[in-house]
């Protein structure tokens, strides 16, 4: 089988296993035993009538805002110890977001960049919008006022099967909904803006992209400059800068499809490193890359 369709395959199948409470979509009633305890390594919202486990973000911001200022050892110690296998993999191969997204793209419609400016505004959303909000409003901030996924996995479908929660839809239900159809145009024209942009779960998993044990080498010395890894990446990485190092990377394993075989999947302990320059990424970030150099 081809690696895109293990790919796709993969996202459909962590879908439907972090949403594998079926009565509660004919019951609209939230699933709210043991296993809620337990995070999903994918941003999948709480709230879902589906939903078998935790969203990591939800239950970072809970354990902020209501206990009464704890470190979120538990979330921190779970996506750290992800992170550090496989460094933000998750958003390539396990996350239903990042399925939808996949999706819309290959709706037909003229495509743009997404700018490499506004992608820093992810840090912004994870420092203010996630942990400094929740802290000072005691309260899930990005779920409630912000997250598109929660509108989409959680709104629609809890409104659509209580019938007497449509008189509570208020402006702020709009807004969100409003912002849900800005990313879903978005997402049609370019490519994965929500994780580029947006997610603070990619962000937090992104930390760990140049320390993680799997990681991806190139090598430069094969590479033919075809430009295939270039169209097919879906954040738009260049590896010949550094790409497969880089924060945005979500370890896809397109780029593998290089037909020079310039891009390989390695333990990190295995990269057989002889030269090591300092080099800049698209978006300006400094990447320390290992080059291999054949004698
Ligand atoms: S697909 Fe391979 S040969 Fe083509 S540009 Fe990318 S790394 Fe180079
Ligand atoms: S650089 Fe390769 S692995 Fe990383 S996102 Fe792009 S195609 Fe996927």
């Amino acid at each position: 089988m081809k690696l895109q369709r293990i790919q796709r395959l993969s996202q459909i199948i962590s879908t439907v296993l972090y949403n594998g409470y079926f009565p509660g979509l004919w019951m609209g009633v939230i699933y709210q035993g043991v296993l809620k305890y337990i995070p999903c390594p994918g941003l999948n919202c709480y709230s879902c009538p589906a939903a078998l486990l935790s969203c990591p973000i939800g239950a970072l911001q809970l354990t902020i805002a209501y206990g009464k200022f704890h470190i979120p050892l538990y979330i921190a110690g779970f996506v750290s110890f992800i992170g550090a296998i496989v460094g933000r993999m998750v958003c390539g191969w396990a996350c239903p977001f990042g399925l939808l997204q996949d999706i819309a793209y290959k709706i037909r419609s003229p495509k743009i960049s997404v700018p490499h400016r506004i992608q820093q505004m992810r840090y912004i959303i994870l420092i203010f919008g996630v942990i400094l909000f929740a802290l000072i409003k005691q309260e899930p901030w990005f779920c409630k006022m912000l997250c598109p996924a929660g509108t989409l996995e959680a709104g629609f479908p809890i409104i659509a099967l209580n019938a007497y929660l449509h008189e509570q839809i208020g402006v702020l239900f709009i807004i969100k909904v409003g912002f849900l159809v800005l990313f879903c145009i978005w997402m049609v024209v370019s490519k994965r803006p929500f994780c580029r942009v947006f997610c603070p779960l990619g962000t937090l998993y992104s930390f760990f992209n140049r320390i993680s044990l799997i990681t991806l080498t190139f090598d430069a010395s094969k590479c033919s400059r075809c430009g295939l890894c270039f169209k097919t990446c879906p954040m738009e990485l260049s590896v010949q800068n550094g790409g497969t190092l880089s924060t945005q990377c979500i370890r896809c394993l397109r780029c593998m499809r290089c037909p020079e075989g310039a891009v390989r999947i390695v333990w990190r302990s295995t990269v057989p490193c002889t030269t090591q320059r300092r080099l800049h990424s698209p978006s300006g970030e400094a990447i320390q890359r290992c080059v291999t150099v054949k004698n």
